[in-house]
């Protein structure tokens, strides 16, 4: 049997030994868990709500301890741990408590005038088994987010969380289990790679996937073989832009903390700045002196936890070594050792390999621009489109950004937060995702759209059906060149209409 060890990244301590599933597991886990849907599904979404409210209320009673395995898991703060894990969790489920009986409604559909004696509908409908897998940054709400929706729309869940996070997985069945969930509705399978791989070969009906666009290309192509529907959530090298206008101190505060929150290891990070050159070095001073005063080593204290993988340190140092290669300036930091202090580059080029790579580490290069049309040209120069924000006092120019920006996500003169919204749609471009979740989105998604179409009227035909005849091309054209082009010919079109009309009376 194949083993996973979960190592801790605050102390190097063991957590727990877990056994890797095998393909018989996953065969048994998809069993339960279609016949789990089956049940579920026809359970209405009173239940769901309720269920919801339930899982609400264990994650606040068990706040400290969710937020203790979290922080043992990845070395991130206790304060991160319940501000960008808890919060958002909690937030999604109290929206979806709120609003899920209006997203599962029928939802009426306009009909166009021909049609006339229709009514049209859609309605969402529970898909299947949901496969999540997720990342090991934010380990519990890419888990819980996604299970939520899920469940909100009917369906069963397989959970593969990373194989760094397990005891995170682990902890998410309890609390399910905990929260009265049906006992197969959320299994989580503990394994790599393969293990998700074999997961998908397996046939679920949806998945969602956050992590390495690498991963989430090769997901994409298993996925396609069985036209298994997949939103991705991918990687991302997140442009802050700065305008002199901006408000300065609250720019300067923005990008430590968008930069360096959870140590850098945030897929929408602020991974690359772009500072217009009149305040170009006043500006990369202040970050490097509020970069300075960042403190680490107490969880419950510091400001910055440890990064996950300490192997990623020689990544980030060849990053800094390629910048000064070129000409960067390190104006603070030292990524040596588990005690790392965070980057600030300035007199940074797009040609450094930090400006264009995902970093997902403590590192901020910092770049000057001249014009607006500058900026955004930089900015959009990236395979990534997950998010960016724009920092000006000047609504227009901002509107004008918003509008070109490559990003799924876009914050101005705020940073990070438009992920923490539970009603927004989130999600990126280009090579940074495919679909969106969170709001009403996260919830289609993991549903089968139906429309319905009823005839109102009880006639013995329908001006369409057969029989064809010659007055039925003349009569119809007739129609709709009076109704989608010149609308000349009024009494013509009206007389041609009734004729099409009258045809629904043929026995
Ligand atoms: P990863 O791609 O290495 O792994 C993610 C998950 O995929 C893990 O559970 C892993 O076991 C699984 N996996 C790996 N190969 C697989 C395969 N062939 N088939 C099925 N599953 C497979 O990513 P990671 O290192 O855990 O996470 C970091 C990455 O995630 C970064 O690129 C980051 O930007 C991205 N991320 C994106 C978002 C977003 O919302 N867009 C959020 C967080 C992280």
């Amino acid at each position: 049997m194949k083993i996973l060890n979960a190592f801790s990244p605050l102390d190097g301590s063991l957590i727990k030994e877990y056994n890797v599933a095998s393909y018989k597991d996953l065969e048994i886990a998809f069993l339960r868990s279609r016949e789990t849907f089956k049940l579920f599904s026809e359970m209405g979404i009173d239940k769901r709500i309720k269920l919801l409210k339930n899982l609400r209320k264990v994650i606040v009673l068990e706040t400290d301890n969710i937020v203790n395995t979290i922080c043992k898991a990845t070395g991130k703060v206790k304060a991160e741990a319940l501000m960008t894990e808890i919060f958002p969790v909690l937030s999604t489920i109290s929206y979806y408590e709120k609003h899920l009986k209006n997203f599962l409604q029928g939802r009426r559909v306009s009909i166009p005038f021909l049609f006339t004696g229709l009514s049209a509908k859609t309605y969402l409908r529970p898909s299947g088994i949901s496969l999540i897998i997720s990342p090991w940054n934010f380990p519990f709400q890419l888990s819980m987010i996604p299970i939520i929706s899920a469940i909100c729309a009917g369906n069963s869940v397989i959970l593969k969380p990373s194989e760094y996070t397990l005891s995170v997985g682990e902890m998410i069945s309890n609390i399910c289990q905990s929260a009265g969930f049906p006992t197969f509705l959320v299994q989580t399978i503990y394994g790599d790679g393969s293990t998700g791989s074999e997961l998908i070969s397996l046939h679920p009906d949806r998945i969602l996937f956050t992590g390495s666009t690498n991963t989430g290309q090769k997901i994409m192509k298993q996925a396609a073989e069985f036209t298994i529907p997949v939103l991705l959530e991918l990687g991302g090298k997140t442009p802050m832009i700065v305008f002199a206008d901006a408000d300065f101190n609250r720019a300067v505060n923005g990008i430590v903390y968008s930069s360096f929150c959870n140590s850098g290891q945030v897929c929408v990070a602020t991974s690359r700045a772009y500072v217009e050159e009149s305040i170009y070095e006043r500006f990369t001073q202040a970050v490097a002196e509020k970069t300075k005063e960042l403190t680490q080593g107490n969880i419950l204290e510091s400001d910055l936890g440890f990064l996950v993988f300490p192997s990623r340190t020689e990544r980030l140092k060849e990053l800094v070594k390629d910048a000064t290669s070129k000409g960067g300036k390190v104006l603070c930091g030292n990524l040596s050792g588990k005690y790392f202090t965070p980057v600030v580059l300035s007199n940074v080029n797009e040609d450094m390999l930090v400006m264009k790579e995902e970093t997902f580490g403590p590192i901020l290069p910092i770049m000057s621009f001249s014009s607006t049309n500058e900026a955004l040209r930089l900015a959009n120069d990236s395979p990534y489109g997950l998010s960016a924000s724009i920092w000006t006092k000047d609504k227009a120019k901002a509107e004008y950004l918003s509008s070109k920006l490559q990003a799924g996500n876009i914050n101005i003169n705020d940073c990070l937060i438009s992920v923490g919204i539970p009603s927004l749609p989130f999600g990126g471009m280009k090579a940074s995702g495919i679909g969106r979740y969170h709001g009403f989105q996260g919830i289609e998604f993991f549903s089968d759209i139906v429309s319905t179409v009823r005839s109102k009227v009880n006639l013995p035909s329908s001006p369409a059906w057969f029989p064809y005849r010659k007055d039925l091309y003349s009569d119809f054209k007739q129609v709709l060149v009076f109704i989608y082009g010149s609308r000349r010919g009024f009494f013509k079109s009206f007389r041609s209409l009734i004729r099409l009309l009258l045809r629904s009376f043929r026995t």
